[in-house]
C-alpha cells in the first residue's frame, strides 16, 4: 500500500472535558516567583530558573499497521542540571502540550532538589493517545522517539522514566533501543538512561508503587502531625492508574476505605469501600474501571461532592477548579498527580481548612525510587524491597518535616514551602559555582 501522511486523530470528548483555558507553565511561574521572595532567593537564580534550559520538539513519522505512515509530535524539555541529570517522566497522551512539558519539567527540578537527590528536572511526552494504537504500534512509536531522541538522552544526561500512558514496558523499550544505539561494550553499562523499568530489566523492587508509596509516607506523617487516626476513614481517589491504584491499595491495608474512584471513563462509588486489590486488577485486565462491578455509578459532580476523609487526585493537572473545591468535603488533598489543582481551585481549598499536601512533595517518591535504580544500576546491585521502602520513608518524612516546619516558620502554604527549599538549595550551589563564564 502505498504510504500516505495521515494527522492525529483529535482526543476524545472525554479527554478534553476538562481541558479548559488553562496556563500551566504560568501556574508554576508564579509559584516559584512566590516562593524565591519568601527565600529571600537572588532574582537571577530565579530568573535562570523561569526557563528551561532545553527545549525539543521532534516530529518522527511510524508506520502503522494499516500501512500507513503517520507522523507523531515529541517533546522533552530539559529545564535544569544543575544538581545532576536531567530527571523526568515521558507522558503518552493527547493533551500533551510543549507549555505543560515545560511546567513539568520544572517541577522536577524542585522535586528532586527538595528529596535531594542528584538530580535535576526534565519531562516529555508525546503528543497522542496511546489507548488508540495497537501494541505493535505502540512499541514503533516508542522506539522511533527514543532513537529520534538520541543522544539528548544517556545515563548521566537526561533520563526519562515513566509518567502517564507509559509505564515499565515503555521504558524497556526505550532502553532496549537506546541500548542498541551505543557500542556493544557498553550496552550494560547504559541501562540507566531510564528508570521504571521492569525488575528483570535492570528496574528496582518497589519501584511501581514508589510514587503511591510516598503519597502514603507523606499522609502518614501529615496524620501524626494532626492526631488523626487513620484507622477507619474514608478516601475518594481520581486516577486509578499508577499513582491512584497504588495509593488506594497501600492505605487500604492500613484501614482506609476507598468509598468513591474515577479515571477517564467515568466515576463510581461504593459507601462500603471499594476493594482496591480487586479494582486494581481490573484495571489491569480492562485498561480502566469501566465495567467494574462493585461500585454505583455517578457523575464527575457527584464524585467531586462525597463526603470523605482524604481526597487523592492522581489523574491529570487542572482538576480541581473553583466548583469542585468548593464541592470537596474532605480534610486533606494529597496530591499524587502533577499540579491537579489550579491557582483558584486552590485558594477556595485553603479558604475552607482543607489541607494540601504539595504535589512536589507528596508525589517526589517516584523520582526518588528512580534515583534508588538509577545507583544500583551503576553499582550492579539489587536492593530488597524492604531496603527501597525503608529509604523511601526516611526520605519522605524527612522531606515533609522540612516542609511542614518551613510553613509554619514563614507562615505560608507548603507548596510555597516545598518549593522554598528547593530553591534555596539551587541557589546555595549557583552562588558556589557562580555563572560561567
Ligand atoms: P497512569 O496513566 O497510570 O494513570 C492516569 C490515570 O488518570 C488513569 O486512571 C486515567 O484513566 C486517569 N485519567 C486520565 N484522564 C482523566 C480525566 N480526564 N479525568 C479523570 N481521570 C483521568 O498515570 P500515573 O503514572 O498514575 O500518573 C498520574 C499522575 O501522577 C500524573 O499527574 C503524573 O504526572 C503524576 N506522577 C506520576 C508518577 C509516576 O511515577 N508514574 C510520579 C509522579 C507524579
Amino acid at each position: 500500500m502505498a504510504a500516505s501522511t495521515i494527522p492525529n486523530p483529535p482526543p476524545s470528548k472525554q479527554l478534553l472535558a476538562t481541558a479548559k483555558e488553562y496556563d500551566f507553565y504560568k501556574v508554576v511561574q508564579d509559584y516559584l516567583e512566590r516562593a524565591a521572595k519568601v527565600a529571600k532567593i537572588e532574582p537571577y537564580v530565579s530568573t535562570i530558573l523561569s526557563q528551561p534550559k532545553n527545549e525539543l520538539i521532534i516530529n518522527f513519522p511510524v508506520r502503522m499497521d494499516s500501512g500507513e505512515v503517520r507522523l507523531f509530535k515529541g517533546y522533552r524539555v530539559q529545564h535544569n542540571n544543575l544538581l545532576g541529570p536531567f530527571k523526568g517522566g515521558i507522558r503518552f497522551h493527547p493533551q500533551v502540550s510543549l507549555d505543560d512539558v515545560k511546567a513539568l519539567a520544572a517541577m522536577m527540578t524542585w522535586k528532586s532538589s527538595l528529596m535531594r537527590l542528584p538530580f535535576g528536572g526534565g519531562k516529555g511526552g508525546i503528543k497522542f493517545d496511546p489507548h488508540s494504537v495497537s501494541r505493535s504500534e505502540l512499541q514503533r512509536v516508542t522506539r522511533r522517539f527514543t532513537h529520534a531522541l538520541g543522544e539528548n538522552i544517556g545515563p548521566e544526561y537526561d533520563i526519562p522514566a515513566p509518567d502517564v500512558g507509559t509505564n515499565s514496558q515503555t521504558m524497556a523499550w526505550m532502553m532496549d533501543t537506546y541500548s542498541n544505539m551505543v557500542g556493544s561494550a557498553q550496552k550494560q553499562s547504559v541501562r540507566g538512561v531510564v528508570t521504571g523499568k521492569p525488575v528483570a530489566s535492570g528496574g528496582t523492587l518497589g519501584r511501581t508503587k514508589a510514587t503511591g508509596q510516598g503519597v502514603v509516607f507523606c499522609i502518614l506523617e501529615w496524620a501524626k502531625e494532626r492526631g488523626f487516626t487513620l484507622e477507619g476513614s474514608t478516601m475518594s481517589v481520581q486516577g486509578f492508574g499508577n499513582v491512584g491504584s497504588h495509593t488506594a491499595v497501600i492505605l487500604s491495608k492500613l484501614g482506609v476505605s476507598t468509598i468513591a474512584v474515577g479515571d477517564h471513563t467515568g466515576y463510581l462509588y461504593n459507601p462500603e469501600g471499594f476493594n482496591a486489590h480487586k479494582l486494581q486488577d481490573h484495571v489491569a485486565a480492562h485498561g480502566s474501571i469501566a465495567g467494574y462491578p462493585g461500585g454505583k455509578p455517578i457523575t464527575r459532580e457527584e464524585f467531586f461532592a462525597t463526603k470523605a476523609d482524604i481526597f487523592a487526585p492522581c489523574a491529570l493537572e487542572n482538576q480541581i477548579g473553583e466548583s469542585e473545591a468548593k464541592s470537596l468535603d474532605v480534610k486533606l488533598v494529597a496530591e499524587g498527580a502533577n499540579g491537579p489543582c489550579n491557582p483558584a481551585g486552590e485558594r477556595i481549598l485553603l479558604d475552607k481548612g482543607i489541607e494540601i499536601l504539595p504535589d512536589v512533595l507528596a508525589n517526589s517518591g517516584g523520582v526518588t525510587v528512580s534515583y534508588y535504580e538509577w545507583v544500583q544500576n551503576k553499582r550492579s546491585e539489587a536492593w530488597t524491597e524492604e531496603e527501597v521502602d525503608a529509604r523511601l520513608e526516611v526520605g519522605m518524612k524527612r522531606a515533609y518535616r522540612e516542609v511542614s516546619d518551613f510553613a509554619r516558620q514563614k507562615k505560608c502554604d507548603m507548596r510555597v514551602a516545598a518549593y522554598a527549599i528547593a530553591l534555596q538549595r539551587i541557589e546555595a550551589v549557583y552562588r558556589e559555582r557562580e555563572i560561567f563564564p
